[in-house]
């Protein structure tokens, strides 16, 4: 069977998908025949988005409610039928030092990147489980198996999802539910604005991210690791023993990669929609 066959007709429900990485997911599915429907806190874009597509379901949905989480889920099911796929990928990422991050920053980025993932994913298990069929795919980031410096609440949020999915993954063994994880490295979208990746890490399209996610459609893996490169350092860092792996990634400039050299100009928009102000 041929990924056009394995995606044609599936309902895909990609959260955060007005922009990014979630909107080039579904411009990707949506070329390979599947239904799609994005939800965004941002109405305005979502509804600019899905319309010039022509996307099936377009409109608000804020992911750390459940009511509103429910309520798109159940208006996809009601226009487009049993949804086959979720996409739990909106997030932020503000940076800076956690010592300034104000508590309700704090609890901002742990609602919508963990809580937020949590909820789609009971959801979605709810209306997957009984029929025995479904795949809940939580976008998390290289951030979630390292550390980086100017990203502290961020990357225990992306450490959660991680954690979150692995153990999802074994729970429902067996149940004809699938659970994968998706850990980008850096890519060039609003959120990363006036970040410059590492040494040796070049950053991302969305696009390739994109295509990633349709491989774990075509065929269902635990997790899959973008761009390949930026995955297998990732992985030798984890491996070798602390301080080694600590100075490898201050030499390629994770340092500061996200503190003193980011351009504060070209990230104040991406950092002012994160923050909510
Ligand atoms: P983006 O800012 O371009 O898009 C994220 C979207 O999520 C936005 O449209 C935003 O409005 C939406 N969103 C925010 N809060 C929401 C809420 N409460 N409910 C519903 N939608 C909400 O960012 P992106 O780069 O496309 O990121 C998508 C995912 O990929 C995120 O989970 C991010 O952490 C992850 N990721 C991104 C990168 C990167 O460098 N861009 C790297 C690794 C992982």
């Amino acid at each position: 069977m041929s990924s056009t066959d394995k995606i044609r007709g599936k309902v895909v429900v990609i959260t955060g998908g007005a922009r990014g990485i979630g909107l080039a997911t579904a411009v990707a599915l949506q070329a390979l025949g599947a239904k799609i429907a994005i939800g965004d806190i941002d109405e305005t874009t979502v509804k600019e988005s899905g319309s010039a597509r022509d996307f099936e379901v377009y409109g608000k949905l804020d992911v750390t409610d459940g009511a509103s989480f429910e309520s798109f889920l159940d208006e996809v099911e009601r226009t487009i039928g049993p949804i086959d796929v979720v996409i739990n990928n909106a997030g932020i990422m503000p940076t800076g030092r956690v010592v300034d991050e104000p508590d309700a920053l704090t609890r901002r980025i742990l609602e919508i990147n963990v809580y937020g993932v949590i909820l789609g994913s009971k959801s979605a298990l709810r209306r997957m489980l009984p029929r025995r069929s479904g795949h809940i795919i939580n976008i998390a980031s290289l951030a979630g198996e390292s550390h980086i410096p100017g990203l502290a609440t961020y990357n225990a949020s992306k450490h959660a999802v991680l954690g979150f999915s692995d153990t999802l993954r074994e729970e429902y063994r067996g149940s004809g539910v699938h659970i994968s994880s998706v850990l980008p490295t850096l890519t060039n979208t609003e959120l990363g604005s006036g970040v410059t990746a590492p040494k040796a890490m070049r950053a991302a399209e969305p696009e390739e991210i994109a295509a990633a996610i349709v491989g774990l459609i075509v065929s269902p893996k635990s997790k899959v690791r973008v761009t390949r490169t930026a995955g297998i350092i990732s992985q030798v860092v984890n491996f070798l023993p602390t301080p080694l792996g600590d100075a490898i990634g201050r030499s390629l400039g994770s340092g500061h990669a996200f503190l003193d050299d980011v351009d504060a100009e070209r990230r104040k928009a991406y950092e002012e929609r994160a923050r909510g102000v």
